[in-house]
């Protein structure tokens, strides 16, 4: 029996991963889309942020909101 990888250890540098917050960007081309406070695993040593599924769903339909709007600089919070 293998051990897998902790979940909480970062693939990339081996440090710790703790719950926190990151801000999702997109270049749409005709404009940006920046949202804040994103709930995500950030690694405490490198910064990297994976984003759970669900939350990246729901940044999608931002994005898809946002193509219809149009608009060259969009800044949304998902903070509550
Ligand atoms: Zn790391």
């Amino acid at each position: 029996m293998k051990t897998p990888p902790s979940p909480m250890q970062c693939p990339i540098c081996g440090g710790t991963k703790r719950q926190g917050k990151t801000v999702f960007t997109v270049d749409l081309g005709f404009g940006v889309v920046v949202v804040r406070d994103v709930p995500a695993t950030v690694c405490s040593q490198c910064g990297a942020d994976w984003i759970p599924d669900d939350v990246t769903a729901k940044l999608e339909s931002i994005v898809q909101e946002a193509h219809k709007k149009h608009h060259q600089v969009e800044v949304i919070s998902l903070g509550a």
